[in-house]
């Protein structure tokens, strides 16, 4: 992240080679080269440079870059080593600079997986679940299955111990299968997980609505929670409840759709055009280009507030919603919006979220009590001589209330 324009930290994601990917996974909303991806359309060195120097030159101590495709290896090793040898050259002193790095992970191999730990990159492999259901959509130009490929190059990054967390998009061949999907990540020991659901519609098409491939109801009865809760202890992280887990223990959202604004980011395309989120690619919010405008520019232009604007003007139901402190209305990509859009529908997973929190609400409060209890006594234990706080203290739980209005009732 980066303090830009008014002392803003604003992450970057770069999509590393456009739409250029070796894999032709039926559901991709944003590659069209059907997984030949001919001549490497990488981003120039001299884009890089220029937007190192200006984006180092305004971080308040924290730079944080994703690196995206298509598929960003692709773009080879000798670019990402440009990167952080830009990225070094550029911080100023004591600068925590961030890379993830999200991979199909068909090209990983050791070199990479060297390189990777080296600069401590944290990756994201897209897996669909095991072989049969991965297999049937992400597939290369020769509509062969990808699952064998990626398991190599998981078994290089764990070689060289890299930090990797496992990205599921949720379809129609996996969204019955909650228990089938967990039981392989157990055994497999993929412990960071993520789903997302898959999108009917390519980020490029802003103008069309945010609808999925699955519905609302089906994505309320995925059923991992269950699973996931494990009977109140957790063994694996999934990002979704973990996130739920985080908002019980007092803590905001780190997912974007459940936080109560749009974070701020610059999503830039291989060419350095600017967008504010990936889910808004096109003509009509385009900021501008890296290669030609500042940060504060395009931080400053009315389209980047225009976009700021739109998750905060929740629908009526959310307003007013039981779930609103969880969810603070979802995505406002997935929101059927009005001409002027001064108003819209709750988002498209409305039902599904509902569904989901009432679902969990008993046990995420209990095992957020535990949680709070068992931070509690670390934390007196280790900073306060074994002292439990004065009333006006910030509570030992970490919840950064004041004790008596957090655990001193409970403890
Ligand atoms: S529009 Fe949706 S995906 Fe984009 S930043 Fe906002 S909440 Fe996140
Ligand atoms: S659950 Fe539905 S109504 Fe409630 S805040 Fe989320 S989107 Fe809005």
């Amino acid at each position: 992240m980066c303090a830009g324009a008014s002392g803003r930290h604003v992450s970057v994601m770069w999509k590393t080679v456009s739409e250029d990917c070796n894999l032709a996974c039926d559901y991709c909303y944003y590659s069209t080269c059907g997984g030949k991806p001919g001549k490497i359309n990488r981003i120039e060195s001299s884009l890089l440079d220029t937007f190192m120097k200006g984006y180092m030159r305004q971080t308040s101590g924290v730079a944080a870059f994703t690196w995206q495709g298509g598929e960003p290896l692709l773009a080879g090793l000798d670019f990402f080593e440009e990167v952080v040898s830009l990225q070094a050259k550029y911080a100023p002193p004591h600068t925590v600079i961030s890379n993830s790095l999200q991979t199909n992970g068909t090209l990983l191999t050791d070199k990479w997986a060297a390189f990777l730990k080296s600069y401590n990159f944290l990756v994201g492999v897209s897996l669909d679940g095991p072989q049969e259901i991965h297999d049937a959509r992400r597939v290369d130009a020769l509509g062969q299955g990808s699952f064998n490929g990626v398991l190599k190059g998981i078994g290089h990054l764990r070689q060289h111990g890299v930090d990797f967390n496992i990205l599921t998009v949720i379809h129609k061949g996996n969204v019955n299968k909650a228990a089938e999907l967990l039981d392989f990540y157990k055994r497999e020991n993929f412990d960071y997980v993520q789903f997302i659901p898959c999108m009917d519609f390519r980020s490029q098409e802003t103008d069309r609505p945010g609808v999925y491939e699955i519905t609302p109801e089906e994505y309320g009865e995925f059923e991992a929670f269950d699973i996931w809760y494990n009977n109140g202890s957790p063994d694996m992280s999934i990002r979704f409840f973990d996130n739920m887990m985080g908002v019980y223990m007092n803590a905001e959202a780190e997912l974007c759709i459940h936080r109560s604004v749009c974070p701020d980011m610059l999503v830039l395309e291989q060419n350095g055009d600017a967008f504010p989120c990936d889910f808004f690619i096109n003509e009509e919010w385009k900021l501008g280009n890296v290669g030609v405008q500042s940060l504060k520019e395009l931080l400053s232009s009315p389209v980047y507030r225009e976009f700021k604007s739109l998750k905060p003007r929740l629908p009526e139901p959310c307003r007013t919603c039981e779930w609103k402190s969880l969810c603070h209305g979802g995505c406002p990509r997935n929101r059927a919006w009005s001409d002027n859009r001064m108003s819209s529908d709750p988002d498209y997973f409305c039902a599904s979220y509902k569904k989901i929190y009432a679902h969990a609400d008993e046990r995420m409060k209990l095992l957020a009590a535990k949680l709070r209890r068992e931070q509690f006594k670390k934390n007196v234990d280790r900073y306060l001589k074994g002292h439990a706080p004065g009333r006006n203290e910030p509570c030992a739980c970490g919840s950064s209330k004041k004790y008596k209005h957090c655990c001193m009732e409970s403890m």
